[in-house]
Order: structure tokens, then C-alpha cells, then sequence
């Protein structure tokens, strides 16, 4: 394969302390898709050394097919953040190949730190993660004491330590809904369209760190209304991590694994 890479630049969001937000650079390495016998060559030499390293590969729902399927095929796991890394943890695999973003290999590495965790980019990141730098999400913990402190799986190592609990978007309702009941006021991070999803729904007394994901940002409702008319026997799923208006035009709101369920289960012609 060419070693040349073709690099991109993408903007995110770094919240302050006050709330406000400024625009922060990332960039990202796009290599050249490899032709078929040399892409067919590359699979064959990771099947192998899985195999001969004792390890098992996980990836995300969202990486290359190529890395899906490669897990699917040797015993590994397709599947969310937390999956993975239960996955990783309760396999007999000595070595971990976490195929996504930096904070899933962490994630993994906290479940099962004993194992090896490997990582075919760790310039892979989320911009959740890198919009909530330890230091000055630390002094905004600070700077509310008496709040409970909850996080998003969607952040660093150092992010899940300050926390009292770290989420999944599939159980952060109950468990916000659970501190409510406890008479608890919540600081929650790091992606504002979630908490603000979160707290619409239990009504919780929530502070927000003001992050979010540049790919959730991206959905616009207009856009989704403009489909919508195209589609109009079509079930609308979305993810709680995009915009409020887009939220609201969902037949369906729920975590990677709620949407996949939902498809299955709503009666949708197409
Ligand atoms: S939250 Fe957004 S930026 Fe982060 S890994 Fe998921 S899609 Fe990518």
C-alpha cells in the first residue's frame, strides 16, 4: 500500500469554563484504499497473527467493513464501546485489538487491565473526548461541589476517574433518573445535545459541560424534514447525541444498540 496519506482538518469545539466554546483544530490521516489482492493479503496476515499472538480483535459499529468483518471472522465481536470491552474482558484472549476511538481502547484497558490492548491508531480520537481536557473539566468539577459528577462513556481515562459514575447512552436515563430520586443535582459532560436529551426527559437539576460530537452536530432537522418527504413510510431513528430538533422529529430515540433494536422490531416498509 502507498504510504502516502491524504490528511484532513476538522474543527471541534473546546468548551471554556464559563460555557462559551472555541473553535480548536484536529486532523485525521485517510489512507488510500488498498487494491483487492493486496487488501485480500493484508486480511489473510491479521487473521494470522491473531491467531499466533493469542489475541482477538473487537470493533465498532462505525469503523471500515473490512475491520468488522475481520473481527466477525475470528472469533471476535462487532458491537458499542461498552460491549467491547466487556467482551475483551471476559474472552480468554491475551491481547485485545480494539479496532475504534482512543477512549474505547482506555475503555477496554480499564475492564481488563491485566491484557495487552492494542490500537491500529491512537491519533484515532472523538471530539467529546478531546472538547473535555482533564484540567479544565477538573476545575469546572471544582468549581461545583455539590453536584454529582456523571460522564459519558465518550471521554478519557482521567475524565472517567473524576467522575462519582460514567454512562452509556443506553443507561444514562435510569441512572440520572435514580440520582434525581436521591434528591442529588447533577454536573454532567461531555456532550451538551445528550445531557440536554437526559435532563428534558427526568426533568434532573443538570449543569452542563457545553461539548459535542462534530458528527451529531452535523444532522440538521431541515434536512432531515427534506427526507422525511421523501420517505414518508420511513421510521425516523436517532441517536440522543444530535441536535435538540433533530431529537424531536424521531419515531425512536435511543443508544447504537436501542436504534439497531428498534429497526428490528418497528414495523417500517422501508
Ligand atoms: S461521539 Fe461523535 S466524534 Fe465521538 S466517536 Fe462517536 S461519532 Fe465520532
Amino acid at each position: 500500500m502507498s504510504s502516502v496519506l491524504s490528511r484532513i482538518n476538522v474543527d471541534y469545539e473546546q468548551p471554556e469554563m464559563a460555557g462559551s466554546c472555541s473553535t480548536h483544530h484536529a486532523w485525521a490521516r485517510v489512507p488510500p484504499e488498498p487494491a483487492p489482492p493486496e487488501r485480500a493479503a493484508l486480511k489473510e496476515r491479521i487473521r494470522s497473527l491473531l491467531k499466533a499472538k493469542n489475541a482477538v480483535m473487537v470493533s465498532h459499529y462505525y469503523v471500515h467493513p473490512d475491520l468488522q468483518d475481520l473481527a466477525e471472522e475470528t472469533g471476535g465481536l462487532v458491537s458499542d464501546s461498552l460491549e467491547m470491552a466487556r467482551f475483551g474482558r471476559d474472552h480468554a484472549a491475551r491481547t485485545l485489538v480494539v479496532s475504534g476511538v482512543r477512549f474505547m481502547g482506555e475503555t477496554a484497558k480499564i475492564l481488563s487491565p491485566e491484557k495487552r490492548v492494542l490500537m491500529p491508531d491512537l491519533d484515532a480520537t472523538c471530539s467529546l473526548d478531546l472538547g473535555c481536557p482533564i484540567d479544565a473539566f477538573s476545575a469546572f468539577c471544582d468549581a461545583h461541589p455539590d453536584r454529582t459528577v456523571v460522564v459519558y462513556a465518550n471521554t478519557s481515562a482521567a475524565v472517567k476517574a473524576r467522575a462519582d459514575w460514567v454512562v452509556t447512552s443506553s443507561c444514562a436515563l435510569d441512572i440520572v433518573r435514580a440520582l434525581k430520586a436521591q434528591g442529588q443535582k447533577i454536573l454532567w459532560a461531555p456532550d451538551r445535545h445528550l445531557g440536554g436529551y437526559i435532563q428534558r426527559e427526568t426533568g434532573a437539576d443538570m449543569v452542563m459541560w457545553n461539548g459535542a460530537c462534530i458528527v451529531h452536530d452535523e444532522f440538521k432537522a431541515f434536512e432531515l424534514q427534506a427526507l422525511m418527504q421523501q420517505h414518508p413510510l420511513a421510521k425516523v431513528l436517532v441517536h440522543p447525541e444530535a441536535p435538540a430538533d433533530v431529537v424531536a422529529l424521531a419515531d425512536a430515540v435511543g443508544s447504537t444498540s436501542g436504534i439497531l433494536k428498534a429497526a428490528r422490531e418497528m414495523d417500517a416498509p422501508e
